[in-house]
């Protein structure tokens, strides 16, 4: 078999897209090639297709042309009025006999209001599937250098969002016992109300020197990486452009040694992030 065959041969063992149905679908943080298979399946099956903002052209250029693209954007990371309306598109699609794709940045079930989309379709009666995606704080970090584990730094990671359902940061958390408990740190949708979110963390005990970093438009050719403590996070947030995701802890020191994609742009990667410890340690 030919590896052309064989690509082929992946997709054409994926399911089939039935009239009536919705595909939540994830598009991975940027990067089309982060898309899976069963993305692509999907795609390419779609009479209508309801997409997000973060949702790059190129990934939407595998859709038939006859397929209708419908924008459901939205703006700021305000509580969405409209998330009810687009539920409803999506159970008025599937009821018109449309392969319905409702595509997301990310991962559709991470922040990402799938389960409440799911949920409408489950009460309407709507037969649905889920394309997991590769998710922002995740596959975004990878990008800048930042693995969100590592053996020697943190046994947990722990993913918060930085907006609650009113738009306020979450009051529902236990933020001192995510101050000393939680290693590391990856939030989402979090630059706005970050200065009070580093405030807390540092009043529930956490290290002001601790390493953090704001990663925007990951996994895309805009991509910036701004790296601070966390003292210094509320106000460099003020010029950091979202969507971002932000790593607060130890594995952010990793990027001096593993930001593959600064490598290619020129930038001496430093085989001993942890400085002069590790290296004793290690002889
Ligand atoms: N379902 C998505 C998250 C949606 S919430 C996922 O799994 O990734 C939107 C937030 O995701 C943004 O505010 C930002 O924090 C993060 N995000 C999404 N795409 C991003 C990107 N390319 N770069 C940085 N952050 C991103």
């Amino acid at each position: 078999m030919t590896r052309d065959s064989a690509t082929r041969d992946l997709l054409n063992g994926l399911p089939e897209f039935e009239p009536g149905w919705v595909w939540l679908v994830g598009a991975g943080p940027g990067d089309p090639g982060l898309l899976t298979l069963h993305g692509v399946n999907a795609l390419r099956q779609a009479d209508a297709i309801v997409y997000d903002a973060l949702v790059d052209q190129r990934i939407l250029d595998h859709a038939p042309d006859t397929a209708e693209l419908i924008y459901a954007g939205k703006r700021g990371g305000k509580p969405s009025p409209t998330q009810r309306s687009i539920s409803l598109r999506l159970i008025e699609l599937a009821r018109a006999g449309k392969r319905v794709l409702r595509l997301k940045g990310g991962d559709p079930f991470v922040f990402g209001r799938g389960g409440e989309e799911a949920l409408e379709l489950t009460g309407a009666g709507i037969p649905f599937r889920v394309v997991p995606g590769v998710t922002a704080g995740i596959g975004g970090l990878a990008y800048a250098g930042i693995p969100a584990t590592h053996r020697d730094t943190n046994s947990s990671v722990t993913f918060i969002t930085g907006h609650s359902v009113t738009g306020e940061v979450p009051d529902n958390l236990n933020w001192n016992a995510l101050a000393t408990g939680a290693p590391v740190i990856v939030l989402y949708m979090a630059v706005k109300h970050m200065p009070r979110i580093a405030q807390r963390l540092i009043d529930g005990g956490r290290d002001p020197q601790e390493a953090v970093a704001f990663v925007s438009n990951a996994a895309t050719e805009k991509m910036t990486v701004v790296e601070c403590t966390l003292a210094e996070a509320g106000s460099v947030a003020a010029s950091v452009e979202p969507p971002a995701v932000i790593a607060i802890g130890p594995v952010v020191k990793l990027r001096s040694a593993l930001d593959w994609v600064g490598r290619m742009e020129g930038r001496v990667l430093d085989p001993n992030p942890f400085g002069q410890a590790d290296r004793d340690v290690a002889s």
